[in-house]
């Protein structure tokens, strides 16, 4: 983890972080929310956010690809700075997947629907392109088998992996997931957090906000702890999970695990 932040040498950006996030600061009206973030995450990182409810950590993965407008500093994905006004917002915007807590899959169209649609209309493949993409990701979730459903018909945990296929069929440099396994029964979670693990054996670099405290043991190599707007501890997860430096890391720990 200990990569360097100069472009000294080498090509440029080869050695930087895949996200760069400097200063940041989130207000709602009087809200504020993000009081000075400054978080970097290696290119094949995984890093787990956890934190109390409302802390922040929403906001804050919102803020790395700008579905909300940062108030105050810099982030910056694949070196490309998304808070430059100046900056292609929408070709930025492809690079990261999303993948939240509801699915919001299209309910009228069938799975392989859901896959193609988005890069046809976003990233204007032709049907051909759009369908063996589809395929792809829908195998490497475990559901080619139910490309021609609609997604009533499937369970929660299938329809967070048709989500995370659908991201996936957008060919990002990053993933975003925001609390995936929280709307899923209990006996629902463990299919969706293999696709994870599977995503990040596979090098993907991931942001992850979770309370499976599990799963950031397991998979991070990083956990952040947020509380009220900033971070509090960070560190490889065998440490912050299970030998917290700071208090407010303990009481949160002791009420989740
Ligand atoms: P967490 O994900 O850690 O539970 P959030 O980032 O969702 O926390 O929320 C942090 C704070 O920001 C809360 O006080 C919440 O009410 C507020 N907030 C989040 N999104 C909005 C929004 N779109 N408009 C106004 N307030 C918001
Ligand atoms: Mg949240």
């Amino acid at each position: 983890m200990s990569r360097t932040t100069g472009t000294a040498g080498g090509t440029m950006g080869a050695d930087r972080p895949e996200i760069e996030i400097r200063g940041l600061h989130k207000s709602f009206g009087d809200n504020h929310v993000l009081r000075g973030i400054d978080l970097d995450v290696a290119r094949g990182e995984v890093v787990c956010v956890i934190g109390p409810s409302g802390s922040g950590k929403s906001t804050l993965l919102r803020c790395v690809n700008l579905l909300e407008e940062p108030s105050r500093g810099r982030v910056l994905v694949g070196g490309t700075e998304l808070t430059d006004p100046d900056v292609d917002i929408d070709a930025a915007r492809r690079r990261i997947g999303m993948v939240f807590q509801q699915f919001n899959l299209f309910p009228h169209v069938s799975v392989t629907g859901n896959l193609t649609l988005p890069q046809r209309r976003v990233l204007g493949r032709g049907k051909a392109e759009a369908l063996a993409v589809a395929r792809e990701n829908l195998e490497r979730v475990g559901l080619a088998g139910k490309a021609d459903a609609y997604p009533a018909q499937l369970s929660g945990g299938q329809q967070q992996r048709v989500a995370i296929a659908r991201a996936l069929s957008m060919g990002p440099e990053v993933m975003l997931f925001d609390e995936p396994t929280s709307a899923l029964d209990p006996e629902l979670v463990g299919e969706v957090l293999s696709v994870m693990r599977v995503l990040a054996g596979e090098g993907m670099t991931m942001m992850v906000v979770t309370h499976e405290m599990s799963f950031a043991r397991e998979v991070a190599d990083r956990v952040v702890f947020m509380d009220g707007g900033v971070v509090v501890e960070q560190g490889p997860a065998e440490q912050v999970v299970t030998r917290p430096a700071r208090e407010r890391t303990r009481d949160f720990l002791n009420r989740v695990l």
